[in-house]
């Protein structure tokens, strides 16, 4: 297994009690779980061959992915971290249904081709279901978050989403992955799709193969250095129903924003900021009594700042992983590159959102 060499010198870092690990270990775990479910979804994906195709589909290839990515990354935790703690996205209760019973099928039919297993019916309802580890009285020490798909409707439009897993300690994120198999990168044959982000607190973000195997080869991934407000890339979600397109503009033009906001879904938006294709994520919440999912965060909160940026609530409050599904004791999230974090805040006093 090849082991991360440190960013910078200097003492292991320490995280609460915890003595930070170099969590090579889980690294290499969620980057082969998340490679297998982002395989799943392109699979699913590539049968999906127009739009209207896929309404006439009863959403079903939609669900397949959905369930099948989770039930992949599930059978990786449980054979890898079996003491660990999954809060994941879905749950097999709909699957269960007797209307469900084609659906289901499919999903055993993809899990079992990509584990290459005998994994029958049961098991695989079983691995879906190990998703709902958090408990009521808010969220372990240690656990994973997982979201199989974030961004369905731009999977089903073509367009961004990615499967996004990450190791919460005390709160915060310590190990992120990023799957977006529909975000462009330039390798060395000219363009290609698809780009797999990796994130060990402490120790970088890290951009690798995603149809690779193992940790190399790797690259280091860095945020833009755009200091001038006028010049920033802002991205924010393709749907105004999930985060407030009005507030966001709104901040856009007190900061002096000159280029319009780029709109997609999924923390694809996440993955462009570490990436230094963005300068600036806003969301704004459209229904003031909704916390954002912990598992639409997570992972892309920490491939942020390890590449060099910040992420925070629309209050400059760092996001508290601790307290359930919900983001509960944040609203709304500014990402940045890190210089411009304090000029957003600033603005948003001013807007007084
Ligand atoms: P994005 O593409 O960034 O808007 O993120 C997609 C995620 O938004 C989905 O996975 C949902 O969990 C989440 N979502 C759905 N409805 C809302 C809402 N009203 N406000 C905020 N997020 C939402
Ligand atoms: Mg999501």
């Amino acid at each position: 297994m090849i082991t991360w060499r440190r960013f910078g010198s200097g003492e292991p870092q320490t995280m609460g009690r915890q003595r930070m690990s170099d969590f090579s270990r889980e690294l290499a775990v969620a980057v082969q779980a998340v490679r297998q479910a982002a395989r799943v979804c392109m699979a699913v994906r590539a049968g999906l061959h127009q739009a209207d195709a896929v309404s006439k589909t009863d959403q079903s290839p939609v669900t397949v992915a959905d369930y099948a990515s989770q039930a992949v990354v599930a059978s990786v935790l449980r054979a890898q971290c079996p003491q660990d703690v999954l809060v994941a996205e879905e749950s097999a209760a709909e699957l269960r249904r007797p209307e469900a019973a084609a659906v289901r099928r499919a999903v055993v039919e993809r899990v079992a081709g990509e584990l290459g297993s005998q994994a029958g019916e049961k098991q695989v309802l079983t691995w879906v279901d190990c998703g709902q580890g958090g408990g009521a009285g808010g969220n372990p020490e240690r656990f994973w978050t997982l979201d199989p798909i974030d961004g369905t409707k731009g999977f089903l439009r073509g367009d961004q989403y990615a499967v996004a897993l990450a190791l919460v300690v005390a709160g915060r994120p310590v190990v992120g992955v990023l799957a977006c198999p529909h975000l462009e990168v330039t390798d060395a044959q000219g363009k290609a799709r698809g780009v797999l982000l990796a994130a060990v607190r402490g120790q970088g973000t890290r951009e690798l193969l995603l149809e690779g195997e193992g940790l190399e080869p790797s690259r280091a991934v860095c945020v833009s250095r755009v200091s001038q407000a006028s010049q920033a890339r802002l991205c924010e979600s393709y749907e105004s129903g999930h985060s407030d397109h009005d507030a966001a503009g709104d901040v856009a033009r007190r900061l002096g924003l000159t280029l319009p906001p780029v709109r997609m879904d999924s923390q694809a938006k996440y993955a462009c900021v570490a990436l230094g294709r963005a300068e600036l994520y806003l969301r704004f919440p459209t229904v003031a009594t909704r916390p954002e999912n912990i598992w639409d965060h997570a992972a892309g909160v920490i491939v942020v700042e390890e590449a060099g940026g910040q992420v925070s609530d629309l209050a400059g409050q760092g996001l508290d992983f601790s307290r359930g599904s919900g983001l509960t004791a944040n609203r709304g999230v500014v990402a940045s590159n890190g210089l411009l974090q304090e000029a957003v805040l600033a603005a948003l006093r001013g807007t007084g959102d």
